[in-house]
């Protein structure tokens, strides 16, 4: 976690550029050039936007420099646009990395532009902004859509109560208590890394650090430090349900985030000296593909039934929670996780303006069925991060259905667990997942 200051200038460097494309067309080192500018300008908007840099583990030059000299933000979104039209002119590589990195530069340079825009003051409607931001345009579902879902959870919660009150209470019942999150969470995160380890060959030197934080408007956050290692913060302003354990375990550690910046830090920035991968700008494709395949992680690193008798041995004991009850508790879960994408309706409308908070609220309690202190905590989420709710859910869907079309199917764990990897570990966005 960190508060990037200002920016370094490049007056020289384009014109470089334009020297050696009419010598090196096919050579990376144009490539290589545009990337360093890309940093020095991700870490330069980042003084005048503090949610911007998730990380950044290049050199502490660049950063000091950032820190020194900050172009305005209408200066940094022209530079953006001169290095993205630079990227554009060039023959992109023949080779498949190659090839995904100039596209990653293009897009990421796209999304860098469109976030100076923000910064001056440009609000897009939530569509366009997501699809210049991070490379997708969500689907949009009808209350019609929602309203069938909530009739599976109806009959599955029979009562006269109204069905969020009985949710409530079915909830109410599977809490951890705040004495025993640190055990639960510490047993969650080792399975997590084991079954993790045995796929992929995670750099020996990581490590992971749990902080217990309030006054966040997320439920957990991992702040990646670079050298593999992770600081993750678990926001406990509300109750947290015994499913929080192994999805936070997964999706900020093993092989969520944790496990996605130790890759690229290993095989791109390490391996290849891509040094556009030292920084993540939160507000870019990137974002999609690492929330997208922490969230589908989760079932590839614990698969249904592989989950419930592992919670059942060990997660529910720990919590003192009745280990006869979690098929129960997950098959409600399963229904209701077919709500998240009333998130994206109630963001959208909110932020186009055709909703008010109140009725952003209304949304999330009544189809995705959140308490109404989460709820207002969603709408503060939405208020600052944006259309970035749709990394969640329908990042989740594109890169299970690309795992899957590569043959990563579920009656096919190794291969999933490879397709999964080598998607951690490339440079391929939104749009390449859906071209497969
Ligand atoms: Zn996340």
């Amino acid at each position: 976690m960190f508060k990037p200051s200002s920016l370094i200038s490049h007056p020289p460097l384009l014109i470089t550029l334009i020297s050696l494309f009419s010598v090196f067309v096919t050579s990376s080192q144009p490539l290589d050039s545009i990337a360093r500018s890309y940093v020095h300008l991700v870490l330069s908007l980042g003084k005048h936007d503090p949610d911007l840099v998730d990380a950044y583990y290049g050199p502490s030059e660049w950063m000091a420099d950032a820190e020194r000299q900050a172009p305005s933000a209408p200066e940094i979104g022209r530079q953006a646009r001169e290095l993205l039209n630079a990227v554009t002119s060039m023959q992109p590589p023949k080779d498949t990395m190659g090839r995904l990195r100039h596209e990653y530069l293009r897009k990421q340079l796209i999304a860098l532009h469109a976030r100076a825009d923000f910064v001056q003051g440009t609000k897009l409607k939530f569509d366009d902004e997501s699809r210049v931001m991070f490379d997708a345009v969500a689907p949009t579902y009808s209350e019609a859509h929602f309203a069938a879902l909530l009739k599976e959870l109806e009959a599955a919660l029979p009562g006269k109560e109204p069905l969020l009150d009985r949710l409530e209470g079915f909830r109410t019942r599977f809490l951890i208590p705040r004495d025993k999150l640190d055990t639960v969470f510490a047993a969650a995160i080792a399975e997590c890394r084991r079954r993790t380890r045995e796929h992929i060959a995670i750099p020996s030197e990581e490590s992971f650090a749990v902080e217990f934080v309030t006054g966040k408007p997320w439920s957990g956050y991992n702040w990646y430090q670079g050298n593999s290692r992770s600081i993750i913060q678990v926001n406990v302003d509300l109750p947290i349900t015994i499913d929080r354990a192994v999805d936070l375990a997964a999706h900020e550690g093993y092989p969520g985030h944790h496990v996605y910046n130790a890759l690229l830090e290993q095989h791109l920035v390490r391996e290849k000296r891509w040094m556009e991968f030292s920084v993540y700008m939160l507000f870019s494709p990137q974002s999609l593909i690492a929330e997208g395949s922490a969230n589908y992680g989760i079932d590839v690193v614990l698969p249904g039934k592989e989950r419930i008798a592992f919670e059942q041995r060990v997660l529910f004991p720990l919590a003192g929670l009745d280990p006869n009850t979690a098929e129960q508790y997950y098959k409600i879960q399963s229904i209701t996780a077919k709500l998240a994408f009333a998130h994206n309706e109630a963001a959208r409308g909110f932020l186009n303006g055709t909703i008010d908070r109140a009725q952003a609220i209304r949304l999330l309690t009544t189809y995705a069925l959140m308490s109404l202190p989460r709820a207002e905590q969603r709408t503060r989420f939405i208020e600052r991060y944006r259309s970035y709710v749709i990394n969640y859910n329908y990042g989740q869907e594109l890169v299970k259905t690309y795992v899957e079309s590569n043959g990563g199917t579920s009656d096919n764990p190794d291969r999933r667990w490879e397709v999964f990897k080598d998607l951690l570990s490339s440079p391929r966005l939104p749009s390449g997942l859906m071209k497969n």
